[in-house]
């Protein structure tokens, strides 16, 4: 496991130099054990789709890891990872960004946030239509919220083997970021990190503009769901 990590990383950090992308590792369903060796190989960055298995390994693990959350999240569970994850990628609804600004300010913190765009062709996947954010980024009661900050987007290209497609729904979000970049914002938005690529596309993604690459299988092996 430490060889075949440690290879891995190598090729990840070959294939991002270069680029203005960081790696978001996702351990998620990956044992403790395995954080650890990630750790001690020098990655610092984890993406956790699960809040309880967030908090176990948050408690288990160094406390100089940032912990992002890259899974759908509800609101009656932002409380438990409020006090120390660092970027939130995956928000999809105002009433969500809401309950994220609400626990921030009992945590005396500023809760980094993505808003998660829905790209891909398919219909299984969570996010905002390209309506539903611009709703979002000019509502009024967005300026109100003093505890979050919205640093960027996040999308998931369709799963499919079809590069082109998935080539045309990267630079769509780019696109998207670009135009609301342009656009005047209220003060807890500062749009810099563009969360798009997994192990099946990041070299793609990485091309179109990425800034997080959320890498999982292309680093531990093919997750095993108990
Ligand atoms: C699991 C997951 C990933 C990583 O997927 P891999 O294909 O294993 O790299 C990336 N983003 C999200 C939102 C995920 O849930």
């Amino acid at each position: 496991m430490l060889d075949s990590l440690a290879n891995n990383i190598k090729l990840i950090n070959q294939k991002l130099s270069g680029s203005s992308a960081r790696l978001v590792a996702v351990t998620k369903t990956q044992p403790i054990s395995v954080l650890k060796l990630a750790y001690q190989l020098g990655l610092k960055c984890f993406g956790e789709n699960k809040v309880q298995e967030m908090v176990e390994k948050y408690e288990a693990l160094p406390k100089d890891i940032e912990w992002h959350m890259i899974g759908h999240l509800q609101t009656n569970k932002v409380k438990y990872i409020a006090s120390f994850v660092s970027l939130i990628h995956s928000v999809d609804s105002f009433k969500l960004l809401q309950e994220i600004n609400k626990q921030g300010l009992k945590n005396q913190r500023v809760i980094n946030c993505l808003l998660q765009v829905y790209i891909a062709s398919e219909e299984t996947k969570f996010g905002l239509d390209e309506p539903e954010l611009l709703e979002l980024m000019d509502s009024e009661e967005l300026k109100s919220l003093q505890n979050i900050k919205i640093v960027g987007l996040m999308g998931m290209a369709s799963n499919t083997e079809k590069v082109e497609l998935i080539i045309q729904e990267f630079k769509r979000l780019k696109s998207i970021f670009d135009s609301l970049n342009q656009k005047l914002a209220p003060e807890n938005v500062l749009l810099a990190e563009l969360s798009m690529g997994m192990s099946g596309d990041f070299e793609y993604a990485i091309d179109q503009g990425s800034t997080l690459v959320r890498i999982g299988s292309a680093l531990f092996g093919n997750r095993v769901y108990l």
